[in-house]
Formats: C-alpha cells, structure tokens, sequence
C-alpha cells in the first residue's frame, strides 16, 4: 500500500559547553537575504583541509543561538491541529549522549523543552472550547529491545508484551493509560515517572542514555453535532544515545544493550527511509521501537525527526555519523 507519509528532518545545534573545545568547523548556515539560496544548511569542515566543506541540507536548521520557542513555534505547534483532528504526530529526537536530545525535548523548569510546551498547548487548544475533549497520558521506555512501563513502581514492573490484535494493530499489552486533568496533573506524573528511569543504574544520565523513551499523549474529541468521536495522539520520543557503541567496553551487559540500540536506530532510519520513499514494503518488524510505533509511521500520520548535534572536536565522529543517519532517511 503506497503512502504519503513523510518525517520532515530537522538539525539543531547546541552552544558549546563550559569545559569543550570547540573549533568552529560545525555550523549552521542560514540563507542570506537577496540571495538565491533557500535552504539552510549544516557545514562541516574538514579541520586538515579548510576549503573541504561538506554541506548537508535540513528542512529546517536551528543554530547555537536557537531558543526552545523557536523550534516549538516552527515546527511542533503547527502539528498539534492535526492530533485534535484524529491523526498521529510523532517527534523523535536523534543524536549522540550529550548532543541535547533531552534538553530539546525536556529541557529545564527555567527553559522547558518540546514535551511541557506540547502539553500546555494541548490543553489550551481551541477545540476544547468547542467540543467534548479528554486527554490521557501513557510513558513507556524500550531498554535491551524489552518494553517497561514509566508510570508503574519500577520495582514491581513487569516487561510488556507487545501484541497484535485482528486487524494487524500492533500494541503494547497492559500499558498505563492515565487521564490528565491539568498541565499540574501532567507535571506531577512526568517528575515521578522521569525518576523510574534510573533505577537498576548506578548513573542516571547513563541509564537513561541507554533506553528510548516515548511519551504519548493522546486527545479524545466529541463532536455530538457531527455524531463521531476523533482520537488522535501525539508521540514525543527521546532516543537512546547513537553514539557508536561498539567502543563503548566489552562488558556482557552493556554488549547486549549495545547491539539493541543500534539495531532499533538502524531500522528507524530505514523505516524513514521506505516511507519517504513511498517503498511498497517497509521493515517494521525489525525492531521493537519501529514495531510499537508501526502505525504512527506510515499512513496518514506525520512526524518530526530532530537531528541534535554536539559541536566540537571530540563529536566530529558522531556529528558525522548524525548527519549520514539523516542523509540515509531522506
Ligand atoms: P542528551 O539527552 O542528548 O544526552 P542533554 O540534553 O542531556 O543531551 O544535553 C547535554 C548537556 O548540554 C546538558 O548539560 C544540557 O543542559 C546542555 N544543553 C543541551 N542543549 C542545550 C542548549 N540548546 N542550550 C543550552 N544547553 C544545552
Ligand atoms: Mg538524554
């Protein structure tokens, strides 16, 4: 079945921190005015060869310089329509440990990323002034390609089953639904939840480097008028660090997550890819993530893939990785 489906890809750079050597040979280039140039792009120098410049064009481009408003007003609020009109939006940040996928998609109390913006808008939508709504919130993590569920004690969580049922709809079994009453409500639910995530790890930013995390919230409409009920939702996933992860040691444990994170982001790029192809067969069953989110990829649903990326000399590797990641999914 042929489909329209495409992932607008975007790039964004984060500021150098304190600590990092940063030699400039990663930036944004945005269009000048009165040229005839369009889009922007991320330049990457060749340190050794500085005439050597390799151009990678994005949909949309956010320099060092870029607030989490700008990213929120250009390209998330614009989706949110849609999910009170029954369709799926997915958001997928995409980047190295450390190149700023959770502060895009979290972010701070004083600076808030994608996920407390998209909840405000929600429940500020005009729809709700004009029809029955609800919203509900479900949060689950794929750690070692098994499903766990946020919004249960950890301790006592089991792994989840992902099934399907007879129309070919893949879900995960015995998730969380919860209803939101308030962006308090939400707020109350995403702190102890977020804390599940470190729990069986020595280090939480590792721990939580290593596991995908989608966060789903989903709309319910009424229209008794025109006597039919939407429910759309909107995916936010924050995935695990691309770093290449075959040098990352040789303990047994960290082998098997290894091998799980990069197959999942290996087959999300080719899923990406089939689909923005209009591919008559896209893989999938290939990875648990891509399989969890089969019908939010594909049909009439829309997404949003952020590329983040770390300036500086000791990511030039994974930068370079990112950006063939993004090329290939084109
Ligand atoms: P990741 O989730 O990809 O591992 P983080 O979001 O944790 O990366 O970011 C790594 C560090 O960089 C954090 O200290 C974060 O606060 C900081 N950081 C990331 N992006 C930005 C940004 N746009 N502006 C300021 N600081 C940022
Ligand atoms: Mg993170």
């Amino acid at each position: 079945m042929a489909s329209n489906y495409k992932v607008k890809i975007a790039a964004r750079l984060r500021p150098r921190l304190e600590w990092e050597q940063d030699d400039g040979s990663v930036q944004i280039n945005h269009p000048s005015e009165g040229t005839s140039a369009s889009t922007s792009y991320l330049a990457v120098t060749n340190p050794r060869d500085t005439s050597q410049v390799f151009k990678f064009p994005f949909s949309s481009c956010y320099d060092q310089s870029s607030t989490q408003e700008q990213i929120f007003r250009n390209d998330v609020e614009p989706m949110l329509d849609n999910v009170y009109s029954g369709v799926t939006v997915t958001i997928f940040a995409y980047g190295v440990t450390s190149s700023g996928k959770t502060h895009t998609m979290q972010g701070t109390k004083t600076d808030p990323g994608v996920i407390p913006r998209v909840v405000e808008a929600m429940f500020d939508h005009p729809a709700r002034k004009k029809f029955q709504t609800r919203l509900a919130v479900s949060y689950m993590e794929i750690y070692k390609d098994e499903v766990y569920d946020l919004l249960v004690n950890r301790e006592t969580a089991p792994k989840l089953p992902v099934r399907e049922n007879d129309v070919g709809k893949v879900f995960v079994a015995n998730l969380t639904r919860e209803p939101l009453e308030s962006v308090a409500d939400f707020e109350a639910m995403y702190s102890r939840s977020n804390k599940q995530r470190s729990v069986g790890a020595t280090n939480l930013n590792r721990a939580s480097s290593r596991s995908h995390a989608i966060l789903t919230i989903e709309a319910t409409v009424v229209d008794p008028a025109a006597n039919k009920i939407l429910s759309g939702k909107i995916n936010l996933v924050d995935l695990a660090g691309s770093e290449n992860n075959k040098l990352t040691g040789n303990d047994q444990s960290r082998m098997a997550e290894s091998a799980a994170i990069n197959k999942s982001l290996s087959v999300l790029g080719q899923v990406v890819h089939a689909l923005n192809q209009g591919a008559p067969r896209i893989p999938y069953r290939n990875s648990k993530l891509t399989r969890i989110l089969q019908d939010a990829l594909g049909g009439s649903s829309i997404g949003l893939l952020i590329c983040n990326i770390a300036p500086g000399i000791k990511f030039r590797q994974d930068t370079l990785n990112t950006l063939n990641f993004a090329v290939r999914t084109k």
